[in-house]
């Protein structure tokens, strides 16, 4: 059986969003401010056979990039095994990942000899104090030695994610247009999004994306067009510098008509939408290889339950108490 996922708004999903884990070891004041706590009736996460069926059945209804995230994928010890198993799908043109670096400077060409093709990298602030302060961890000179050997290392896109915190990071402007102007590097700043978990929290630090795109701007910024098949982010260049800058806003308007990725979190449950209130088990159907029809068959009619976008604006966070559930 092969199909193309698409839904009733014309909509197709090459993109799948697998978070192997829910544990992270970093407590991000905007994330998990208290640390991650594991609850003792959690169910275990999804095994390499497992993840082996879902990422073939996923990748002959049409999926082309895969990306593992978490919690924190890289305290998975079988990390290098679910790279390979996700490299060798035939059809995955890309497989990227999502980590908090804390291993990078070690794993980053293991990751690559497995099959890593693209990599983002968090960066909340570029001074070290203040990384500390918002991660909990003193990792920075760390993290960069890790980034800037992966830059040496011919990965298809090296990217850096900052969420934007008003009175945190929110002056660090100028230390990443340094940090740009020789690397060939793409910077994303993603506004912070309000989660179950970080109501007051989004309050006192949500800062509009627009308020850096206008800097931007004014210092000979320009945003680049969008390609087809692009992500969310709207993309700066800029002529002296090597590296880009990406912004991510999800409050803005339009910003779902272009979504073409759906999410599987660390035990095997399909979300429609990272906001959304729909999500259902596929782990039942991962445990034969001959469900692969079954579980095609599932996915096709859950696309059909997705809605035309999120409901963030009207406060909605659906079931998403904070992003290392399901991985941002
Ligand atoms: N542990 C990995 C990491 O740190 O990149 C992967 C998981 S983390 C949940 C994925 C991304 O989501 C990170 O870049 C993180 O900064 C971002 N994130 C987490 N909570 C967020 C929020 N409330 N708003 C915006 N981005 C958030």
């Amino acid at each position: 059986m092969t199909m193309t996922l698409g839904d009733r708004f014309g909509r197709s999903f090459p993109y799948l969003r697998l978070s192997v884990i829910d544990a992270c070891n970093y407590s991000c004041t905007y994330c998990l401010p208290s640390g991650f706590r594991a609850t003792s009736c959690r169910p275990p996460q999804l095994a390499t056979d497992e993840i082996r069926r879902l990422l073939a059945a996923f990748a002959l209804a049409g999926m082309r990039k895969v990306r593992i995230t978490g919690g924190e994928p890289s305290l998975r010890r079988d990390l290098d095994e679910i790279l390979a198993i996700a490299a060798a799908q035939p059809g995955i043109e890309k497989v990227a990942m999502t980590t908090n670096g804390c291993l990078l400077l070690r794993r980053v060409s293991a990751w690559k000899d497995a099959g890593l093709t693209h990599l983002n990298v968090s960066v909340d602030a570029l001074e070290r104090e203040r990384f500390a302060a918002i991660t909990g961890h003193d990792r920075l000179p760390d993290l960069l030695a890790g980034i800037d050997r992966a830059l040496g290392l011919g990965f298809g896109a090296v990217k850096l994610n900052a969420v934007l915190l008003k009175g945190l990071n929110d002056d660090q402007l100028p230390a990443w247009l340094d940090y740009l102007r020789d690397r060939r590097v793409s910077l994303r700043f993603i506004e912070l999004m309000r989660t179950g978990d970080n109501l007051e929290y989004f309050q006192r630090h949500h800062l509009r994306a627009s308020v850096v795109e206008e800097k931007l701007r004014a210092g000979g910024w320009r945003e680049l067009p969008r390609a087809v098949d692009a992500g969310p982010a709207r993309e700066y260049a800029h002529p002296e510098f090597l590296g880009r800058i990406g912004i991510i806003a999800p409050y803005s308007k339009d910003f779902c008509a272009g979504c073409n990725r759906l999410r599987v979190t660390s035990t095997g449950d399909l979300r429609l939408c990272l906001f959304g209130e729909a999500g259902i088990p596929l782990r039942p159907l991962l445990q034969d290889d001959a469900q692969r029809d079954q579980l095609l068959a599932t996915l096709g009619i859950q696309l059909g339950e997705k809605d035309a976008g999120h409901r963030l604006h009207e406060g909605e966070t659906g079931l998403t108490s904070n992003l290392s559930t399901i991985g941002g």
